[in-house]
């Protein structure tokens, strides 16, 4: 099955079109064909498409929205020029699998999209007013593209999170909150949490019952998973990406009531606050500089600057100690899980965030860690008894899995 992954973003689409059956799934032999990711929808967008291991082409295209940008993909990918061969017209496209942001507290796995998903997808609006509209774009587009025979799935960053307790989910604000207006944590992130918690089982022969590890997703969003018996008893982001770790522009946990102090003293509404604290805070904020952690290094290592070096061990420090709670939440752990392009990439601020928990047992090995960048691989010392890895995510191959299997009616075993 020809699946197309389909991530959507406001002004960005991230795409992969993933052959794969549960034959190729059993055996880890799903066949990337290409994919690629288009820049600045709205205006003059920029395509990059990679067809396999070949080297990626860079196209423009005039691109008003996310329908005009998936049709352009979809006649160029059925092309003669893009040398996709497998795809030689849109019947080629069996199936599409699309990553929605929010699934609220009805959406509990993956589901095959008809008239009444959408219509729950649209009600989670409210929950995700920035992700959710462009996500429903995507997939009307899509249906509009390739018609109704063309099944297409809705995963869902909060669907792995559906474990979590009410003591780890609800907050200590009036009851009726939740009760009206279903005020509570749902956390995201989770293909990413679930992908390599399954690498990890899979790594180490376990079942998943046995798969007691607390997963960090460092990317330009961060988020980190507590996951006892496969699934999370906790996680760090919220009722939205806002709570938590500290991330290339969000704050992460701050005291609410900061929120109406700075409004009074700024004369900021309170959704310029909410941009605040989403858009100008997290690394750029503390550096004054950048979002990147990688430029924030470099920097750090030319010139020694205050506020970068600051921005960094502050990062490192909450996500340091959101694995002590985690620790103390789920009566210790296995194992501790790198991913994200910070996760999977810095050495250096794993070893960061790994300094001083030697008390939990924790020891990272200095030339695993310093090799492993970019792979999978066990990172702490042999005897460690709390093991560390890096775990690549790979989002987009659980997207193509679930797929598969949901039009199958198959039950995912991840
Ligand atoms: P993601 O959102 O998962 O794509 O991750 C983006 C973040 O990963 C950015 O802050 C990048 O600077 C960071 N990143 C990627 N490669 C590296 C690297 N080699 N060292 C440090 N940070 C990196």
């Amino acid at each position: 099955m020809n699946v197309l992954v389909v991530n959507s973003g406001s002004s960005t689409l991230k795409f992969q079109v993933i052959a794969t059956d549960l034959e190729r799934i059993g055996e880890d032999k799903d066949d990337r064909i290409c994919r690629g990711e288009v820049e600045g929808i709205g205006g003059e967008a920029i395509i990059r498409i990679r067809y396999r291991s070949y080297p990626s082409r860079t196209l423009t295209a005039p691109l008003r929205d996310i329908s005009a940008t998936l049709e352009y993909l979809l006649r160029y990918i059925a092309s003669d020029q893009s040398g996709v061969p497998e795809i030689r017209s849109t019947a080629d496209v069996n199936a599409v699998g699309h990553r929605v942001v929010h699934g609220g507290e009805m959406f509990k796995e993956s589901t095959l999209i008809d008239d009444r998903v959408l219509k729950g997808i649209e009600d989670c609006i409210d929950l995700a007013p920035l992700h959710n509209p462009t996500n429903i774009k995507g997939i009307q587009a899509a249906r509009e593209l390739l018609g109704k025979d063309v099944p297409q799935v809705a995963v869902f960053d909060t669907s792995f999170h559906h474990s979590l307790p009410e003591q780890a989910y609800l907050y200590a604000v009036p009851y009726h909150l939740y009760r009206r207006h279903r005020i509570r944590r749902y956390g995201f992130h989770g293909t990413s949490h679930r992908y390599v918690a399954f690498r990890y089982r899979a790594t180490r022969g376990l079942p998943r019952e046995q798969t007691n590890i607390i997963t960090l997703h460092l990317g330009n969003g961060c988020s980190a998973a507590a996951i006892k018996g496969g699934f999370p008893v906790d996680t760090s982001m919220g009722m939205t990406p806002l709570e938590g770790l500290v991330m290339g522009t969000r704050s992460g946990d701050v005291d609410p009531a900061v929120v109406s102090i700075i409004a009074r003293k700024e004369g900021l509404s309170a959704s310029d606050i909410d941009m605040l604290l989403n858009t100008q805070s997290g690394l750029l904020g503390i550096s004054g500089l950048t979002n990147d952690m990688r430029e924030l290094q470099a920097e750090l290592q030319e010139h020694d600057d205050r506020r970068v070096r600051l921005a960094i061990e502050i990062f490192c420090y909450r996500a340091r100690k959101y694995i002590g709670a985690y620790l103390a939440a789920m009566g210790g752990a296995d194992a501790v899980v790198f991913t994200g392009g910070i996760g999977e990439n810095s050495p250096d601020v794993r070893a960061r965030i790994c300094t001083g928990m030697e008390w939990a047992g924790l020891q990272l090995d200095a030339a695993k860690n310093q090799e492993t960048v970019g792979r999978e691989g066990r990172i702490s010392t042999d005897d460690s008894k709390l093991l560390a890895y890096a775990i690549p995510t790979d989002e987009e191959l659980l997207i193509a899995r679930d797929t598969v299997r949901v039009i199958l009616g198959v039950p995912h075993p991840s």
